[in-house]
């Protein structure tokens, strides 16, 4: 088969969360299963500073953005180790800035304008490539009206005729919402302005758009699919997913485990598998202590936190439990930046906690890395999440996660009982309830743990066995590729009324 990936980010070339490393590299696992794959991001600023090999295609695209028509040039590189093309689409106006889709604290008030532009851009590429994909794979709102182009605008355009669409939700608490006056800038008819279509609310949905339009959708593990089913996790959007729940199918991400295994990461202070993690992780806890500027104790158990400071990690709860936390022989390192509230919170736990806390306020792709394998514990009491990397980073560098038992996370970690224990499964320490009571009874639980070595030993080669990298995802999303093929859906513009209000 001939798949297209089409993504708002992508590993090597620009990054602010887990859908990248998804991006980067699940196209790279569905080549190696033997089917073409080729990747499309926009060409940010980021992407040039990335150091990539990029040259030029010599494509001049003709974009419609509302009444005008945009030049866009397509760049090209490659996935590393790998033959997989990367197109990078460039618009200077739109991407060459410093974020990418906004600065700290607030969005750009053009993103409409600029995924429109992006989306467009990609099926003319598709088209100038002569690419003929089997599938579309369209990944989050940035994404969402690809499904919708195909079947209206773009439904006779040679190239792309019986292109087939899947959508995978990686975060369903990001839409992509803008005013309906947004409407003429995608130039599609006012009659999908409706709530059978794109209208949520009053507002256009581009994350809604796709949910109706592709012919399959997915997110990124199971339990996940089934939350977003439900009116709690739903994010208002339950209803749809309820009515395509036969078309709606849950996969765990996978780790590329070309970047992210401790017997491979050059940045280490060692590198070590399950046979050696042992020494291993002493000395990169050694490194990473120093580095933190935190006593060199080996007996003192390192928690970690990386990610996004914002409330869906679990910073609400983390900040309830912190001071007591910390009262006890512990050490706590964080990388993220995120809500200005937890940025004030880190620099106040870091002063009145002397040697005991140390954080990154930054993106550090290396020092991500360094944290995963330095840490022994990595915290990851998120309210909600889709699939979540970390704690499968984790997993992987012998590093033990406690997480809220929400999305991904029930689907990765087993929590530690007698019994899990007795059969060899207990990778980490769950929670049921998100309340700090319940993550003050796990901390408890983790440090209680700590004090048996040889339990301890057991839950860290129990995780660092398991095997989440691609192969174990990459084939199901295959399997999908083709039924993609096998039942497109009726194309569901031709039946649509105008908007009522607004015919
Ligand atoms: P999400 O996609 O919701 O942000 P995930 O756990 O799925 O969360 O993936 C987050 C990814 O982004 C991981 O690869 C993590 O290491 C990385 N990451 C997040 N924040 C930072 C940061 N400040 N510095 C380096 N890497 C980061």
């Amino acid at each position: 088969m001939n798949i297209v990936f089409v993504a708002s980010e992508g590993v090597p070339f620009a990054k602010t969360g887990g859908l990248a490393d998804v991006a980067g590299a699940l196209p790279r696992a569905v080549a190696e299963l033997g089917h073409k794959a080729s990747l499309f991001i926009p060409c940010y600023r980021k992407v040039w500073e990335a150091g990539q090999d990029i040259v030029g295609t010599g494509i001049t695209l003709k974009v419609p953005v509302g009444s005008t028509t945009l030049l866009g040039h397509v760049h090209e590189s490659r996935l590393p180790d790998s033959d997989v093309p990367v197109y990078l689409i460039d618009h200077p106006h739109y991407f060459d800035r410093e974020g990418l889709y906004g600065h700290p604290g607030h969005d750009f008030e053009d993103n409409c304008e600029r995924f429109v532009f992006f989306q467009r851009a990609v099926l003319e590429a598709v088209v100038a490539l002569g690419l003929k994909p089997d599938v579309i794979h369209c990944n989050d709102w940035q994404t969402g009206l690809i499904p919708v182009y195909l079947q209206t605008l773009y439904k006779n355009r040679s190239g792309l005729v019986d292109v087939g669409t899947l959508l995978t939700i990686h975060n369903l608490a990001y839409q992509g919402l803008f005013w309906h006056w947004d409407m003429p800038i995608t130039g599609l008819d006012w009659g999908l302005f409706s709530h059978h279509a794109l209208e949520f609310h009053g507002k256009l949905s581009f994350m809604k758009a796709g949910l109706v339009f592709a012919d399959l959708l997915t997110t990124v593990s199971p339990t996940y699919a089934r939350e977003i089913q439900t009116q709690q996790q739903g994010a208002g959007l339950d209803g749809l997913l309820r009515e395509r729940s036969a078309d709606l199918r849950g996969i765990v991400n996978g780790i590329d485990e070309k970047i992210w295994c401790p017997m491979h990461e050059t940045m280490l202070a060692a590198r070590y598998d399950v046979n050696s993690v042992v020494e291993g992780k002493t000395a990169c806890k050694a490194w990473l202590q120093a580095h933190a500027g935190l006593p060199v104790r080996p007996e003192v158990p390192l928690f970690a936190q990386i990610g996004r400071l914002v409330d869906q990690k679990g910073w609400d709860l983390l900040a309830q439990v912190a001071e007591g936390f910390l009262n006890q022989d512990v050490q706590l390192v964080v990388l993220g930046t995120g809500d200005p509230r937890y940025h004030d919170l880190l620099r106040s736990l870091h002063e009145r906690h002397p040697g005991k806390v140390w954080a990154y306020l930054g993106f550090s792709d290396v020092l991500a890395h360094q944290i995963e394998a330095g840490a022994d514990v990595f915290l990851m009491p998120s309210l909600f999440e889709p699939c979540g990397l970390n704690q499968l980073y984790s997993l992987a560098h012998g590093t033990v996660p406690v997480v809220h038992a929400t999305g991904g996370l029930v689907d990765t970690v087993v929590d530690l009982t007698p019994k899990t224990l007795a059969e060899g499964r207990a990778t980490g320490f769950a929670f049921r309830e998100s309340t700090p009571a319940a993550l003050w009874r796990t901390l408890d639980r983790v440090l209680n743990t700590w004090r048996d070595q040889e339990v301890w030993r057991n839950l860290v080669r129990a995780g660092m066995s398991e095997d989440w990298t691609w192969h174990r995802s990459a084939g199901k999303y295959v399997e999908l590729y083709q039924e993609v093929q096998r039942r497109r859906r009726p194309h569901l513009a031709q039946s649509l009324t105008p908007h009522p209000v607004l015919s």
